[in-house]
């Protein structure tokens, strides 16, 4: 089969992969489209040393083969952390923070840069059938993006910052503005900002006032200068939720922090099926992807599209 390997040091692009074989809680799904998400970048640059196999874990496919016979023909996406399903945090309704989990495309499952993947049956989430399968590419995303009011009251009377001006910065404008809270974002190009003028007010680092505070910061620059930003930018007492993932360490000035008494919150994957209902009822507005083979999967990682992807099997 055809797909992206990654060998620990660089993606090799490789026709001759296995065909993967689905266990016997598994279902097998062909590939339509991938999509490339800030951390597979990062998985290039040592985010993730250990990892060996193929990379990706944003995608939409059909099932082929599965554990339940519900799933065969069926259209869907699949979060990307299985878990052991006995450990305390999947007893305890935490699966994607399980102790032996494994994460496709990133930690000890190979992932959706291929024609076919295998995936836990009990992780895939059925397209609904209006939905369009390129805007069920973006499921995963913006369920990350879903995470946030899920850990954090967001009122209409807050004012929140949004550090970023990328695809995931975009996505979490999308939902936070469904909030009606006074939403600022902070990017450092120009050009990107534009594209979020109906969100909220932008602005560049530099033009930012002194006096120029906020409730709450989210961090999804991608850049590790982030977390240095937010803190000057958070109010006291107010709460930084940290988005990006990225290789390396970050230099911050913590007293600042503890004086101030800031809370600061991890902010990872999120729930799949209010992703879908969003996607399906329009709420979210989207760019279209730049869709590339597998093969050119150099000029597609270095792609400057708010959304690069694979076109791997043409859904028909
Ligand atoms: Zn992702
Ligand atoms: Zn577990």
């Amino acid at each position: 089969m055809k797909g992206i390997y990654f060998d620990g040091k660089d993606a090799v692009y490789r026709e001759n992969l296995p065909m993967p074989s689905p266990s016997k809680d598994e279902s097998l799904i062909r590939i339509f489209y991938a999509g490339i998400c800030n951390t597979d970048r990062e998985v290039l640059k040592g985010y993730r040393p250990d990892f060996r196999g193929v990379m990706g874990h944003e995608f939409v496919g059909v099932v082929e083969e599965s554990s339940d016979p519900y799933w065969t023909g069926r259209r869907v996406v699949g979060e990307l952390n299985a878990g052991c399903g006995h450990c305390i945090y999947c007893r305890t309704g935490r699966e994607k923070h399980c102790l032996e989990r494994k994460v496709i495309g990133m930690d000890g499952k190979d992932g959706c840069f291929g024609e076919y993947m295998t995936l836990a049956t009990h992780l895939l989430h059925e397209v609904p059938s209006g939905l369009a399968l390129t805007d069920a590419l973006m499921t995963e995303p913006l369920a990350a993006a879903l995470e946030i009011p899920q850990q954090v009251h967001i009122g209409p009377d807050m004012a929140v910052a949004i550090i970023g001006d990328g695809r995931l910065a975009y996505l979490i404008a999308s939902v936070l503005r469904l909030s009606g809270a006074d939403l600022t974002i902070i990017g450092k190009h120009s050009e990107k900002l534009q594209k979020f003028a109906e969100m909220g007010k932008t602005m560049l680092p530099e033009e930012r006032q002194e006096a120029e505070t906020f409730e709450l910061v989210v961090e999804a620059s991608g850049s590790p200068t982030g977390l240095e930003l937010a803190s000057g930018l958070v109010r006291k007492q107010g709460m930084i939720v940290l988005k990006s993932t990225y290789a390396g360490t970050v230099n911050v000035d913590m007293s600042r922090l503890v004086v101030n008494e800031v809370t600061i919150k991890g902010s990872r994957c999120g729930p799949f099926e209010p992703a879908l209902r969003l996607l399906e009822k329009g709420l979210v507005k989207l760019h279209p992807t730049e869709f590339y083979e597998l093969g050119d999967w150099k000029p597609a990682f270095a792609s400057k599209a708010m959304k690069a992807g694979f076109l791997i099997y043409p859904d028909v």
